[in-house]
């Protein structure tokens, strides 16, 4: 008993285990179910979102929907996806590389062109390379290669498959898609497209290809030779502008800041100009822009220059001012120095004679005995007076007297070594430094003017009127001073004229 009961109880378990996973088992199939729905919702809202952004993907997606529909059907469903995803991997191919299959372009050439064979072969082999990896470089190489060749009508009696002319037909469009048309030509080129689309036959279709690709290289050429004068023409501006900015006079610092802040903003905008020539691609909008810009830098560089000619001229004016001011000055100081000569020469002159006056004398002595005394040389002092003047006076007259002492001033003064220093003590006494000189040869020079003077006299009333001096001297000794040395030739003179008069005394 106890094995059947025991047998029994398994078989509940057994069967308590079989109903929960066919509960299990339904719960997943139902779950699968909802999943299996919800994918096929959401690849079908997928395929609607994306419906329009590629025309080749498009059909793809409509069958994938279309199967959707009705549910998941693997096998269809694995079918398209495959087709789907081989499609996609062509078009990525294409998007990593404009490269096209030309060899049959290449073949239909190589035909019409049978003479250019070799030269055709090389560019295919290049375009095969990636030597040449762009359409407007291929479209302007074949255009050099076909120039000669078209002159007139071609013999395109080369009989081509359908297929085939399809298929050329489709590589031009291709071409003209990828190639960078310039503006004026993309009108034709469109034109040309649409009629090669709309299965116009390849012959004329190929003809009006060869046609418009010489007109564009034709443009490029005058296009070319445009930017290169307008670059040229550019640059001769550039230079003139750089020549006006370089021009500009500098007169101080701060014209000096201001022109470095002009220079730097031309410079800026020069090298934004160069910077866009560069990389422009077409002339026109390229001459705009220049032409703007450089309208901008000229009226800058104008309105600089106005600014530094006012500030210039200002300057030039206060100039011109401080000139006439400094000239006036100098002409005043002249005035007050001529004056203050005149002064000083009124004040150490004598009137009559035209000698240094007594006042002039003190000071000379005075030097002179400082330098005896500082080197020890030799200095001699003579004092001269005209023997018997009051007679002359009174007999010729006052007048004859002044005459007289004209006279003797001159004999003094011409008569005497340069070094030699001679002066109106007053009256008709007169005065004579001699430096460099002891008593004896001293005593020479005086006598023999003494002589002079003698033999010289002067007329007075037309008679000849004789005029003698006496003169008496002293050299230098220790301890002198101008007083000590003068009272000793002075005391000489007094030997001279108590002595006879008319002769010269050595003390
Ligand atoms: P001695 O030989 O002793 O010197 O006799 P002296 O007549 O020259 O001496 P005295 O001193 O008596 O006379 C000097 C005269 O010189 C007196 C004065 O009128 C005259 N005298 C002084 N200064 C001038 C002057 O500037 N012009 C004229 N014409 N005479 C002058
Ligand atoms: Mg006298
Ligand atoms: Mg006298």
């Amino acid at each position: 008993m106890s094995f059947f009961k025991k047998k029994d109880d398994n078989l509940d378990i057994w069967k308590d285990k079989y109903f929960k996973l066919l509960d299990t088992q339904e719960q997943f199939e139902k779950d699968q179910k909802a999943n299996e729905v919800l994918l096929c919702k959401t690849i079908v809202r997928f395929a609607l979102a994306v419906k329009g952004f590629n025309q080749a993907l498009d059909p793809h997606l409509e069958r994938i929907r279309d199967l959707l529909k009705t549910g998941l059907q693997r096998q269809e469903l694995k079918k398209e996806l495959d087709i789907f995803s081989k499609a996609l991997m062509v078009m990525e191919d294409e998007a990593n590389s404009n490269h096209l299959d030309a060899s049959l372009l290449f073949d239909f050439l190589e035909k019409q062109y049978p003479s250019h064979l070799a030269e055709l072969e090389a560019v295919h082999q290049q375009y095969v390379n990636r030597e040449i990896n762009n359409h407007q470089r291929l479209f302007l190489t074949l255009a050099e290669i076909l120039e000669e060749k078209h002159q007139g009508q071609h013999d395109f009696s080369a009989e081509l498959a359908l297929s085939d002319s399809k298929l050329i037909s489709q590589q031009l469009i291709r071409l003209l898609e990828n190639a960078d048309l310039p503006d004026v030509f993309s009108e034709e080129g469109k034109q040309l497209k649409s009629r090669l689309q709309g299965g116009l036959s390849l012959v004329p279709g190929f003809e009006d290809a060869v046609t418009l690709l010489l007109s564009i290289k034709k443009h490029m050429l005058v296009e070319q030779q445009e930017m290169a004068d307008f670059l040229a023409s550019l640059t001769d501006d550039l230079a003139n502008l750089g020549l006006k900015a370089s021009g500009v006079n500098m007169a101080n610092e701060d014209a000096q800041n201001k022109r470095t802040s002009l220079d730097s903003d031309l410079t800026a905008q020069m090298a934004d100009l160069q910077r866009k020539s560069a990389t422009a691609t077409q002339v026109e909008p390229l001459k705009q822009l220049i032409g703007i810009r450089l309208h901008k830098i000229t009226q800058q560089i104008q309105s600089y220059n106005l600014k530094e000619q006012l500030e210039r001229e200002k300057n030039q004016r206060e100039l011109r001012e401080l000139v006439q001011q400094i000239r006036d000055m100098e002409s005043e100081t002249l005035e007050l120095q001529s004056r203050l000569d005149l002064a000083q020469q009124r004040a150490t002159r004598d009137a009559l004679t035209n000698l240094p006056n007594r006042l002039a004398f003190d000071d000379r002595l005075t030097d002179e005995l400082a330098r005896a005394r500082r080197y020890g040389s030799f200095l001699t002092l003579a004092v001269w007076d005209i023997d018997f003047f009051k007679y002359i006076n009174d007999t010729y007259g006052h007048k004859s007297g002044d005459k007289a002492l004209v006279i003797i001033s001159k004999l003094l003064s011409e008569h005497c070594r340069a070094a030699d220093f001679v002066a109106r003590f007053g009256g008709e006494e007169f005065v004579m430094v001699l430096p460099e000189t002891d008593g004896k040869a001293a005593l020479n020079v005086v006598d023999k003017l003494r002589e002079v003077i003698e033999s010289s006299g002067f007329v007075a009333n037309g008679k000849r009127v004789t005029i003698t001096m006496s003169c008496g001297l002293t050299q230098y000794l220790d301890g002198d001073t101008s007083e000590t040395l003068f009272v000793r030739a002075d005391g000489a003179l007094y030997q001279a004229k108590q002595a006879g008069r008319n002769q010269c005394t050595l003390v």
